[in-house]
This record gives structure tokens, sequence and C-alpha cells, in this order.
């Protein structure tokens, strides 16, 4: 009898989730344990390049990008004062084109391709031991759970990377982004509103995505 393999990931975020949806795709049902009491993406939109873009069509999300996202042909870098730097094109030579998206509307529509019975939400992991038969995960409530394999998709402040390698503490870099939702305007569209664009300078940088 051939033993199914016990998978967890840690944490639902873009990349867990994602994670989750393609082994899932593969025929592996994997246990994935969220700190937070609910699914939620914090932020505002997102830049999906070509090569995240295909990735997810090839999980079947092709129709959620185009109903939730914005098909980005090409971005564009500017000059504080708006004076054209470069425009990059975000189509590759199979027609794949990039996506600017809301964040939380990506989330959702991967979300939907992992089932709600093994997403484990309110559950913050607390310590990974790794033995020679199994990968013991400790919760804050006090529980613990055996898998085969463990992924660690929790971030930047990821207990899982600090138990499988050296510990690198995030350092703040003195630069603060502020992300935020504005009407796609005439007057801040390029190419009628269907690409991304990057404005920057000493000091400050902008991007509008969408
Ligand atoms: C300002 C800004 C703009 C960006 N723009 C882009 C862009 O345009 N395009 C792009 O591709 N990328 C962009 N990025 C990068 C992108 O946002 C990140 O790479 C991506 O969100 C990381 O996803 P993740 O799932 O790895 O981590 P996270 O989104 O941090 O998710 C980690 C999840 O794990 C959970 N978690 C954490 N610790 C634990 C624990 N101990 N137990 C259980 N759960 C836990 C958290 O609650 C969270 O849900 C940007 C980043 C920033 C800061």
């Amino acid at each position: 009898m051939t033993k199914q393999l016990r998978i967890a990931i840690v944490g639902f975020g873009m990349a867990g989730a994602t994670t989750a949806a393609a082994l899932a795709r593969r025929g592996y049902e994997a246990d994935v344990f969220e700190q937070a009491k609910a699914v939620r993406e914090v932020g505002a939109g997102l830049g999906l390049w070509v090569n995240a873009a295909r990735l997810l069509k090839r999980l079947g999300l092709g129709s959620d990008l185009e109903r939730v996202g914005c098909a980005a042909r090409e971005s564009a870098i500017f000059t504080p004062t708006g004076d054209l730097i470069q425009r990059i094109q975000a189509t590759s030579s199979d027609g794949t084109s990039g996506y600017t998206i809301h964040r939380a509307e990506l989330l959702d529509a991967i979300a939907q391709r992992v089932s709600r019975e093994r997403l484990h939400l309110d559950m913050r992991c607390t310590g990974v031991h790794e033995r020679d038969d199994a990968v013991r995960l400790d919760f804050a409530d006090g529980s613990s759970a055996e898998f085969d394999v463990v992924l660690g998709a929790d971030g930047l402040r990821s207990v899982v990377h600090d138990t499988v390698t050296e510990p690198s503490p995030p350092r703040f870099a003195n630069l603060v982004a502020h992300r935020g939702l504005a009407p796609n305007t005439p007057d801040l569209a390029l190419d009628n509103g269907r690409a991304g664009s990057h404005r920057g300078g000493p000091g400050a940088r902008a991007r509008r995505s969408g």
C-alpha cells in the first residue's frame, strides 16, 4: 500500500496559497497552517510578470486573471517630473502578458483551489523539529503535528527559515512604501490604462499598476 505523503505548508500568503493549489492540482492535499484568523492579503496592487502569470495560468487561473486583473502589455519608467526613461515589454513571445492585479482578489482566486478542510487558521507555528522519519510542527495553542514534508511560506520573519539555515532577521533599509488604490483616470493612464508605470528619483519612487 502506498503511504500518503503528509505535507504541511506554514503560511497562507501568496506563496503558501499558490503552493497548496499547485500541490492539489497534482493530487497532493497539504495541510496549511496560517497564523491569521481569516484569509486576507494586505497591500494594494501587485504587478505579475509574465513568468508568474504563465504559472498561474497552468494552475487553471487564466480566467481569474482576466476577470480581476488588468493585462499589462508594457511597463514604463519615468523621472519624477514625468519624462519617459524606458518602456519595458511585458508580453512574451508566446503571447502571455503580465498583469496588474489587486492582491486580495488574486489571493481569493488562488484560495478557491485549496481545500478549506485542510486550511488551519489561527495556527501560529512556533517551532519546527526535524527527525530522521518526520518533522514536528509546534503551534502557539500548545498543539503539535507531524509531517513527512514541511514547506515554509511564512514570510519575512519565517520560523521555518530559521530552523533550516542561519537566522537572518530583516534589516530596515530606511525605505518606507506607502500603498494605496486610486481610480484609473485618463490623466494617469498609459496605453489606455493597460500598463504599469514607475516614477522615481533620488529619495523617492512611485509605482502605478493597472
Ligand atoms: C511595497 C511592496 C511592493 C511589492 N510589489 C510586488 C509586485 O508588484 N510584484 C511582485 O511579484 N512582488 C511584489 N512584492 C513582493 C511580494 O509582495 C512578496 O514577495 C510576497 O507578498 C511574499 O509572499 P509570501 O507568501 O512569501 O509572504 P507573505 O505575504 O508575508 O505571507 C506569509 C504568510 O505567513 C503567515 N505567517 C507568518 N508567520 C507565521 C507563523 N509562524 N505561523 C503561521 N503563519 C505564519 C503570515 O500571516 C502570512 O499570511 C512587493 C513587496 C512590497 C513590500
